[in-house]
């Protein structure tokens, strides 16, 4: 939708919420990629904990994970078979959120032709990891910074991988991958928890089967502090405007919002005041406004043609005259003059 604004700044209502006062406050990749996208989602979804949907989508991802962390949770070097891994994903298989028996076969087709594919490109080349689905916990300033590893892999000359299953139907460019904050915290957590510095950090993009392997620097750590710092510092001070994004149609909170709020509460009941009337009213007259504007910017430049040519610095109309004002720098304006003949 196109955007009009009106010149007027006042204090907003919902721009600064009472300071959050959870000391030290959590934080994980999920809530800080929330705070990014949108600091009033955060609000809802980790402060007042305003339970969200569960997709399909969702459920699929977990079931997946879980299985895959069964599968590399072994004993000993030897990969269970393509059967083995199919049972763990029916023990993973979360049925509920989906909508019925054909929506949920079709998932679950899709998740064994997944786990398939995977079998096939790991199966043959399978090492035991130094751990899967680690959990962690690391100070960062006055932040606690929580999250799970889903597989790190020791390589035989040493070096440490760190590879993070992702679900989505396509690859993102690499460069994505290479600014990836999941990523980076994932390199910091191996830092402070074990004291290792993978060499490799991987996204498996476990749809296409494929994966994106990247680095990370002493520098990405660094910029990855400070950037937490700058999240848990503005949630600190209680910032929780919302932001609105390409992903506000999908936002569990969307009818609780003050950007969407009125749009589905004016289906189910009329507005007490004729505000409607008075919203068209005002779309209507910024839109004269702006189109005004810029037929003003196109008369003012063919006056100060004229009036620069002509050696003139006043125009006379009907009952009132323009004035143009030259400043030192070469810029000019124009000003009406009322009743001066
Ligand atoms: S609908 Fe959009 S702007 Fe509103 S809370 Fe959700 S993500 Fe934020």
């Amino acid at each position: 939708m196109e955007e009009l604004t009106l010149d007027f700044t006042g204090p907003s209502d919902i721009a600064l919420a009472e300071p959050v006062e959870e000391n030290p406050i959590r934080l994980s990749y999920s809530s800080i990629s929330t705070y990014e996208l949108c600091p009033l989602q955060y609000k809802f979804k980790y402060v007042e904990r305003e339970p969200g949907i569960r997709t399909p989508a969702l459920a699929f991802g977990e079931s997946l994970h879980e299985a895959l962390r069964l599968f590399h949770h072994q004993p000993v070097p030897v990969a269970p078979s393509l059967g083995q891994l199919l049972g763990y994903l029916d023990q993973a298989w979360d049925a509920t959120p989906y909508s019925d028996e054909r929506e949920e076969r079709t998932y679950k087709d899709h998740a064994r032709q997944v786990m398939s594919a995977y079998h096939r490109a790991n199966a043959p080349r399978f090492v035991m990891p130094v751990t899967v689905e680690q959990r962690f916990e690391i100070p960062i300033g006055d932040v606690t910074v929580t999250g799970i590893i889903d597989r790190m892999d020791r390589h035989p000359d040493g070096s440490y991988e760190i590879i993070d299953y992702k679900t989505n139907r396509r690859l993102p460019p690499k460069k994505i991958v290479e600014r990836d904050l999941q990523l980076s915290i994932y390199y910091l957590a191996a830092q402070e928890v074990w004291g290792i510095t993978p060499r490799w950090v991987t996204m498996y993009y476990l749809l296409p089967g494929q994966r994106i392997t990247v680095t990370r620097t002493e520098a990405d750590g660094i910029a990855t502090r400070e950037r937490i710092a700058d999240v848990a510092a503005r949630i600190a001070a209680g910032e929780f405007r919302p932001t609105e994004n390409r992903l506000c149609n999908w936002c569990d909170y969307k009818a609780k919002c003050p950007l969407f709020a009125h749009e589905s509460r004016r289906v189910q009941q009329p507005d007490p005041v004729d505000i409607s009337g008075a919203v068209e009213e005002w779309i209507k007259l910024q839109r004269k406004a702006k189109s005004d504007a810029v037929r003003l910017a196109q008369l003012s430049t063919v006056i100060h043609d004229y009036c620069a040519a002509e050696g003139l610095d006043r125009l006379f109309g009907e009952d009132a005259a323009v004035t143009r004002t030259a400043s030192g720098d070469g810029l000019w304006s124009l000003s009406l003059k009322e009743n001066r003949r």
